[in-house]
């Protein structure tokens, strides 16, 4: 299994970064070592000052896929889950500015955050308006919704099958809204997809 996930896919969160607003999609993977599920605590890594959230809708993929075609790509996921792409963005900001890549930022261990349960597309209703955010401490600090993404669903599993077979299984993480920023020990993060909770843990 492995985790594929998207940078720069919320204009505002291109903004909020200062970031270039991207022609075609950015990714990047994580290792299955990064995942984090069933709400385990998140333990902050000590070599970070500066560790942000980043809520993101996550596909799961159902088949096996390459090179797959925009009107094939609806077939290739049939549920969304709810994850958060932990950033070391002290260390991503160093790393970047040296030209290299950001896997010591993005791939450590417990950096994939996956909620539970997944969602049945069919029980969504329609995949370009799934609305999601994440409060810290009662206090909503992102909030997103599938309408606003650069690059939909379908476009994003078009281009990332051009250049890696996906399997059954495979995660990938869609992109997050604006609002990221710094957790701290004792933080208490709720994740809800539309109305339903779906994340609810602890950092430490
Ligand atoms: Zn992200």
């Amino acid at each position: 299994m492995k985790i594929v996930c998207i940078g720069r896919n919320y204009v505002a969160h291109i903004e909020e970064l200062k970031n270039e607003m991207p022609e075609e999609p950015v990714f990047f993977m994580k290792p299955d070592s990064s995942l984090l599920e069933g709400n385990r605590p998140f333990e902050i890594p000590a070599w970070s000052n500066n560790l942000h959230h980043e809520i993101e809708l996550v596909l799961r993929i159902a088949q096996t896929g390459k090179h797959i075609s925009r009107e094939q790509a609806g077939k290739y996921f049939g549920e969304i889950g709810l994850g958060i792409d932990f950033t070391a963005r002290d260390v991503q900001t160093h790393l970047a500015s040296k030209g290299l890549p950001w896997e010591k930022a993005k791939a450590f261990d417990q950096s994939a955050v996956l909620g539970t349960p997944f969602i049945p597309l069919r029980a969504i209703g329609d995949p370009g308006a799934i609305s999601f955010h994440l409060d810290i401490n009662g206090n909503t600090v992102q909030q997103g919704d599938s309408g606003l993404m650069i690059f939909t669903f379908e476009e994003i599993i078009v281009h990332i099958s051009k250049y890696v077979t996906l399997h059954a299984g495979d995660l990938i993480y869609t992109g997050t809204p604006a609002g990221v920023g710094p957790v701290h020990p004792g933080d208490h993060l709720k994740g809800y997809l539309g109305t339903e909770k779906l994340l609810d843990f602890y950092c430490v």
